[in-house]
Formats: C-alpha cells, sequence, structure tokens
C-alpha cells in the first residue's frame, strides 16, 4: 500500500504523521475497511481524558495518534491483497469449473477439453484469443502451442512481464472443428464467460488478439485493417486491438508489427 504525501510531508517520517489532518485519517479508515472488508469504530479513550484536552489543541496531532493506533490494529490482519487474491481465484475457478462441463452450443461435441482462461486472477492485463486449437483442446490450457510461444516472448521480450503476471483466455473455449473461425451463435453461447472473468480479475486493459476476438469485445463490424493498434477507452477497462499470433506465425513479416503494437502497450502502462 503506497501513501502519497506532499513534499513538506516527505521531509520526516515523525514530521509527516504529525501533519496528518482528521480528513486523511477518514479516508483512510475508508480505504482499509473497503480493502479488509471490516468496520473501524474509533472510541474514545474516556481515562485519557486530560491528555485529550491537552492534545485538542492540534486537531493533527490527534489525528495523527488515531492513525497509529488503526495502523497498530491494521498489522494483525492478514493481508488484504491476499485475501482479495484468493477470493478473486476462487471465483475464477467457479467459472472454469463451469466452462469445463458446459453445453450451450454444439462445439461440446467435439471437444477434449474445455479451455477455461488461465493466469494471474488479479492482472492488469488480460489477452483476449479466438478460440483453443490442437494443442489447447488436448491440454486444457489457453495459448500452449506455436502462437502461445510467439504471445508468451512478446510478454516477456516488449512488457517485460511473465506469464504468470498476465491473464490469458479467449472468447469460446472449446475446439471449432478444423480450427475453423467459431460462428456467432457460438460466439454468443459462450462470451458471458469471458465477461465474468474480466469482472473478477478487472484490469486495466484488455488486448485483443485478432478480428473476431476485437469485434466480440467492442461489439463492432469493422475489419482487423481497421482496428489493429488502436486504444478503445470502455467504462470499466481500455481495449487494445492486434493481430492474433497465430496469424504471425503463418506470416512472419508481420512479426514487427506486433512487436510494435506491443510497445505501444507498454507505453499505455507507463503513461
Ligand atoms: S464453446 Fe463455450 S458455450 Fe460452447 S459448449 Fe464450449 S464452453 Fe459452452
Amino acid at each position: 500500500m503506497i501513501i502519497t504525501m506532499g513534499e513538506e510531508e516527505k521531509t520526516s517520517g515523525d514530521k509527516a504523521k504529525s501533519q496528518l489532518s482528521f480528513d486523511d485519517v477518514l479516508s483512510f479508515i475508508e480505504f482499509i475497511e473497503e480493502c479488509y472488508g471490516e468496520q473501524f469504530i474509533i472510541t474514545e479513550d474516556k481515562n485519557n481524558d486530560k491528555n485529550e484536552k491537552k492534545e485538542s489543541s492540534s486537531t493533527k496531532n490527534k489525528g495523527a495518534g488515531i492513525f497509529e493506533k488503526i495502523m497498530e490494529e491494521v498489522s494483525k490482519l492478514p493481508d488484504p491483497y491476499h485475501i482479495i487474491r484468493e477470493e478473486k481465484q476462487r471465483m475464477l475457478k467457479d467459472i472454469a469449473e463451469r466452462i469445463k462441463v458446459c453445453k450451450k452450443c454444439e462445439l461440446w461435441k467435439g471437444r477434449t477439453n474445455a479451455v477455461p482462461g488461465d493466469g494471474n486472477p488479479s492482472a492488469q492485463i488480460v489477452f483476449v484469443g479466438e478460440a483453443p486449437g490442437y494443442e489447447e483442446d488436448k491440454r486444457g490450457k489457453p495459448f500452449v502451442g506455436k502462437s502461445g510461444k510467439l504471445l508468451i516472448k512478446m510478454i516477456q521480450d516488449v512488457l517485460g512481464m511473465r506469464r504468470e503476471d498476465v491473464f490469458i483466455t479467449n472468447i469460446v473455449r472449446c475446439r471449432p472443428p478444423e480450427n475453423r473461425t467459431p460462428e456467432k451463435e457460438e460466439i454468443s453461447a459462450c462470451l458471458n464467460y469471458l465477461f465474468e472473468e474480466l469482472s473478477v480479475i478487472r484490469p486495466r486493459i484488455v488486448v485483443a488478439l485478432g478480428a473476431p476476438a476485437a469485434k466480440a469485445i467492442l461489439g463492432k463490424d469493422e475489419k482487423i485493417s481497421e482496428m489493429r493498434g488502436k486504444f478503445y477507452t470502455r467504462p470499466e477497462f481500455t481495449v487494445f486491438v492486434t493481430f492474433h499470433p497465430a496469424f504471425v506465425v503463418r506470416n512472419p513479416s508481420y512479426t514487427e508489427t506486433l512487436e510494435n503494437d506491443f510497445k505501444k502497450i507498454k507505453e499505455f502502462f507507463e503513461s
């Protein structure tokens, strides 16, 4: 947790604490309550009436005292980010279990394994492809074939992240016959799983890999040449469109374009 203070406060830790106002403390309490899902109640110490009166000449000092007491109590609780991460993991597991037994469209008939999303439940970036291929269907994991290798290389080399830092998923979770493009009805039957995953993860950016993913997420019917390389602002997250890595594996001359798109994603994070 980072608490940013003004220049003056930065000069000394003790000085910083002594300049906290009640407003600072109240905002901090609200933040902590949101993280822990617990209510913090501040009560007055009746036995310390005289001291309190002495200190009341400076409400800022009084604020600092409460802040220290809150921090003392908070330090006894488990890490909130750990709790949130575990809860998100549990919710994603629940979505994955439903995907594994789903029969909402005809694609279930040809699958070896349905392929739920995989990765960091608190990822800031989510990559969304089209549908599982041969390798993914066999192993039940997204992007584990040749195109997956290229995607991971871009994530590592250009973004400086690891596979376990991001979340990778698809718009359709069962392999279409002969790797054909999923039909509209199949996408509509399956798309809600993606939005469920995104509502749990709450990433900053969703990267649509290829035209079917971009069209499904943005609800647009435009060509990939019109959407690629652009950012689209949505209320919950930003969407960026690039090529599907499988297309680049088949057409290596587009590798540089894909790399440049990943540089734009990096700039987005750094801005
Ligand atoms: S593709 Fe999606 S909607 Fe169709 S059966 Fe598989 S999981 Fe269900």
